[in-house]
């Protein structure tokens, strides 16, 4: 194991012909594994497969799990779960120096941070992925996986990251910021982490991580959690039918720092008098949501209602942390401050 630099952008040294990672390349599909079935893509190539496309680093050895092939608009908290007891069986092993994760990049965010959310090991865990299918002679698949394997076998204590397109993001904040480029992932409202290339990463800073939470139970009911837009027009209709459907937890994005309308507040209030885990992000691509504005369903009134802002986190990231509660705590209280927990908030104060 060779350490990177952290706080500065030198190069890592690696150290010649010498060992330098045992990683566990666990394979879930997405267009890195994708090849052409007449009408489109379809994720379907092995691990094997899709690691036979890329270089591996010198001194790395892998061992491939095929833990599933879903394109991952098609992947649900039950594959989510398997993937992180997948890493948490391959990590039991001491011999193991990281994890990388192929994964399609429609939702690589989502499992990622919910990976993080429950990473308690300074061994890393990788995810990366491909723009662009295992074979294309353009691809990007090749590159990011060689990057995400070196970042695997060489970076310690800085929990589960995304390595693409020469970069590596920390899993918390990093969204898919574009559709089909090859930089496919940024944290909008922050830093990446690091860089590869040359054969080396360079570490720029540590990521803001909250304290792991336990594994959820083996046998543990996946709750329904929905995401709500709001848009001019919105009412409250689609909160109470959520609501109505089951939903133990609702993200709800507003505009701007977070806001709606009076209404949509009186149905969070509901929902939340209900025992509903209500978390508040925004449609803004960048920045905080912010308690500004009050009298018109502003983000302090869905804060007064019982919401619990999400700073940073978008949608899909600010589900799986109320997704994490959920699954840790069984009271509503218990559930806002374990919510307020992996959001890295301070508790609430007690009334
Ligand atoms: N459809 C793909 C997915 O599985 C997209 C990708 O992997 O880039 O998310």
């Amino acid at each position: 194991m060779v350490a990177p630099h952290i706080g500065n952008t030198s190069n890592v040294q690696r150290k010649g012909h010498e060992h330098v990672g045992r990683i566990v390349v666990i394979s879930t599909g997405g267009t890195i594994a994708s090849r052409w079935q007449g009408s489109g893509y379809v994720a379907e190539a092995s691990g094997h497969d899709v690691l036979a496309c890329a270089a591996v680093p010198e001194g790395v050895v892998t061992e491939v799990v095929d833990l599933f092939n879903v394109n991952s608009s098609r992947l649900t908290t039950a594959h989510q779960l398997t993937l992180l007891r997948a890493v948490h069986n391959a990590l039991a092993d001491p011999g193991v120096d990281g994890i990388v994760v192929t994964h399609g990049t429609d939702t690589l965010e989502e499992s990622a941070f919910l990976l993080d959310l429950h990473h308690d090991d300074p061994r890393p865990v990788v995810f990366t992925g491909a723009q662009r299918p295992l074979e294309a002679v353009d691809g990007d698949a090749a590159g990011n996986l060689h990057d995400a394997l070196l970042t695997a076998a060489t970076v310690r204590d800085l929990g589960v990251l995304v390595a693409f397109d020469g970069q590596v993001h920390a899993a918390r904040g990093t969204v898919k910021v574009c559709a089909l480029a090859p930089r496919a992932f940024a944290d909008p409202s922050g830093a990446h982490v690091g860089d590869v290339g040359f054969g080396s990463v360079s570490v720029h800073r540590k990521p803001d991580r909250s304290a792991p939470l336990p594994l959820p139970e083996a046998e543990v009911a996946v709750p329904r959690v929905d995401i709500i837009m709001h848009h001019c027009d919105a009412d409250p209709l689609l909160l109470r039918a959520a609501v109505g459907a089951g939903a133990q937890g609702i993200v709800l994005v507003g505009t701007g720092a977070g806001n709606t309308t009076p209404d949509i507040a009186a149905a969070v209030d509901e929902a939340v008098a209900s025992g509903v885990l209500v978390a508040l992000t925004t449609r803004v691509p960048e920045g905080p949501v912010a308690e500004i504005y009050s009298g018109g369903g502003g983000a302090v009134d869905l804060a007064a209602a019982g919401a619990v802002l999400t700073g940073t986190l978008r949608a899909g990231q600010a589900r799986m942390a109320v997704l994490a509660a959920l699954l840790a705590a069984d009271t509503p209280a218990a559930r806002v401050k374990t919510l307020r927990h992996v959001l890295c908030l301070p508790s609430p104060i007690p009334s």
